[in-house]
Order: C-alpha cells, then structure tokens, then sequence
C-alpha cells in the first residue's frame, strides 16, 4: 500500500553493501583526475623551448618546404580537372541521327525522380507513337542524382558535362523540352562520346 511519509530503507544486508561499493567505485573512476603540476624540470624545458622559437621556426619550415612542393590548385577557370564519363551536369534530351526524338512518353524518369522535378504530358501521334507535349526539368528542386537517366530505357535523357550554367531568378532554370532538346543538339558529341566510354560498365 502507498504511504505518503518518508520511506525507511531496511539496513544493507551483505550483498546489498557490495552493490553500493561497485556504485561508490564506477562513480568515482567517472571523476576526472587533475594532473600532477609539472616539475622545475618540465617547466625549464618548456621556458627554453618557448625562448628559443622552435614552433615558430617548426612553421617557418613548413612554408619553406610547401613553397618548393608541387602545387596542386587548380587556377578555375582557366584550368579544369578532368571529368568523368559519368559527371552528372545539366540535361539535354536526345535525338536518332535522323533527327527523331528518342523519348517516347514512358514517363519512367518522372516517377522515378525523388525530387518529382519532370513534369511530362504526352499525347498517341496519328502514326500510333507516343511523343511527348511536355517535357519539363525545374533544376532548382532537381538533386542530379541522374536516376532519370539511368531509368530511361531509350538514353532519351541525359545529363552532360555541362556545369557552368546559372540563373539570375527561379523561371531561368526551369528547363522547357525545347531548352532541353537544344542542349541535346549542341551537346550530342561530347554525350555520345561519354556514352562510349561508359559503355563497358553499364
Ligand atoms: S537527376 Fe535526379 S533529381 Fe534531377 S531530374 Fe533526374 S531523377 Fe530528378
Ligand atoms: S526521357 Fe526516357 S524515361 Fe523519360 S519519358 Fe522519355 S523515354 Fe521515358
């Protein structure tokens, strides 16, 4: 039954006082130890080392050796580091050599893409296929994880090695099918050649 006074506590037997050593013991290691104070030996060393500037001369070398090391920054933008076959840059949509487009509506990269950045609206064309209407990348919610890529089964979409790109307000990088188409076109060499390269892996 519940009481409303104090409770009193039975006298520790034998095992309940162990119990409250191990306790007292783990409690006590937790507290930290202050160091010894150093000695006239310590501290004589310490006075020495601080006179005779040995950090700053440690420092002083280290400039001097970096200042004969081969440098390795790279001076942006007049010099690149090399890309991969698989840098994910801006996207282009693709076309056959004779000029057809290669998507054909399956809207695979829209559902696949975690940041729902495609929007596409297709319609049947009167010789039975299917072609987009719209096909639409908003690049400021898209996070090229290039999973639109990889889900297309005709290499329809693509992102190429395109990186220096901007917009000045939201609408400019909201990628219309026709920008997208144009990046395509202007970049189908460098694509094609990526591909190429990638192929062995895929
Ligand atoms: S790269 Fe990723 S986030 Fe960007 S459009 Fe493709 S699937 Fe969406
Ligand atoms: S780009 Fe590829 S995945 Fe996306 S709708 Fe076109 S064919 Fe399908």
């Amino acid at each position: 039954m519940a009481t409303d006074g104090p409770v009193e506590h039975a006298p520790a037997d034998g095992a309940a006082a162990e119990f409250v050593d191990v306790v007292a013991l783990a409690r006590a290691r937790q507290v930290p130890v202050a160091p010894p104070p150093p000695g006239w030996r310590q501290r004589s060393i310490a006075a020495l080392r601080s006179l005779a500037l040995l950090e700053l001369l440690g420092g002083l070398m280290l400039t001097l050796r970096k200042m004969f090391a081969r440098k390795i920054t790279v001076h942006y933008p007049e010099e690149k580091t090399p890309q991969s076959p698989r840098f994910r840059g801006l996207h282009a949509l693709r076309r056959y050599p004779n000029g057809e487009e290669r998507c054909i509506a399956c809207k695979l990269c829209e559902a696949v893409c975690p940041a729902m950045a495609i929007h596409i609206e297709s319609e049947v064309r009167e010789d039975g296929t299917r072609r987009t209407t719209r096909y639409d990348i908003d690049m400021v919610k898209c996070i090229f994880c290039g999973m639109c890529e990889e889900a297309c089964p005709v290499d329809a979409i693509v992102e190429t090695h395109v990186l220096e790109y901007h917009g000045e307000k939201r609408g400019d990088l909201y990628y219309t099918k026709e920008m997208l188409l144009a990046n395509g076109e202007r970049h189908e060499a460098a694509i094609a050649q990526a591909r190429e390269q990638d192929a062995p892996y895929r």
